[in-house]
């Protein structure tokens, strides 16, 4: 898993084992509690929520370019999430996150604005923007968030009905080159963010928050199968 944790910016030391934001039922503690989250992990959706797709899986799998096309298939929505992180050459804001500055993001945190949040590599902070996830899940549309693990256990915590995606490599050296081919950062942050996968991959089996997990081998097969597994939860025949 990434260095993730759910504590503020600039509160100091982050614990080793990180708790969600907020009291012990994993909720802040002035979070509205939706009555459909007390409904168990295995009761389907009612078909007029929506589905909320939760995936995850190391940096550079192929979340992304899997994703896309399962949403076009479905008429879905990408959620864009917010970051502290810089922002690089390839990326537009508002576009691919919102770039925000610590004290924003703080601000943002403090106004409740976040479904979840976590700290991802030790040093940067992401976080799901609640605002236009409702009312989408509420038109019934298939709504995707790409969060690492930390994240997607508070999703579950919060919103068990949601299904939780975790993408695997078909093995590390492929990892790699994938995320040397996204010609996205420095080979420094490339290596550190390969280092987080096997770590990443071992508490994604372990922490319940995954319904399946999928290996990107080859992309066609792989989107196939995730617009199947999907297309199964959503139980519209759509796929
Ligand atoms: P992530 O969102 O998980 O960080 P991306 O979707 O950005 O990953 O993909 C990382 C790189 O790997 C991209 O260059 C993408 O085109 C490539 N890629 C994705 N899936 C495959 C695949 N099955 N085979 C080969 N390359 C792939
Ligand atoms: P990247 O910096 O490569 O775009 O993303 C790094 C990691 O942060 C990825 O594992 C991605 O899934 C995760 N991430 C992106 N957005 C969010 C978010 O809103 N919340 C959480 N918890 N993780 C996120």
């Amino acid at each position: 898993m990434h260095e993730s944790h759910a504590m503020p910016p600039g509160s100091g030391t982050p614990p080793t084992s990180p708790p969600p934001p907020g009291d012990s039922d994993g909720l802040p503690p002035d979070s509205p509690r939706d009555d459909d989250a007390m409904r168990g992990r295995d009761a389907p959706p009612p078909a007029s929520t929506g589905l909320l797709l939760v995936v995850s899986g190391p940096s550079g799998v192929g979340k992304t370019t899997i994703v896309r096309r399962v949403l076009e298939r479905f008429e879905g929505v990408f959620s864009v999430s917010a970051t502290t992180r810089p922002r690089t050459a390839v990326e537009t804001d508002g576009v691919d996150y919102h770039f925000l500055d610590e004290k924003t993001f703080q601000s943002w945190i403090d106004e409740d604005r976040f479904l979840e949040y976590a700290q991802v590599f030790g040093r940067s902070w992401y976080g799901t923007p609640r605002e236009q996830i409702d009312s989408r899940l509420h038109e019934g549309r298939l709504v995707a968030l790409d969060i690492d693990v930390q994240g997607a256990i508070q999703i579950r915590e919060r919103m068990p009905e949601s299904f939780g995606i975790f993408v695997l490599p078909p093995d590390d050296e492929e990892l790699l080159r994938r995320l040397r081919s996204r010609g996205r950062e420095d080979e420094a942050t490339i290596e550190r963010r390969h280092a987080e996968a096997t770590r990443e991959m071992r508490i994604a089996r372990e922490c319940g928050a995954y319904d399946e997990f999928v290996v990107n081998d080859d992309l066609d097969r792989v989107v196939e199968e995730t617009i199947r597994l999907v297309g199964r939860r959503l139980g519209s025949g759509r796929a």
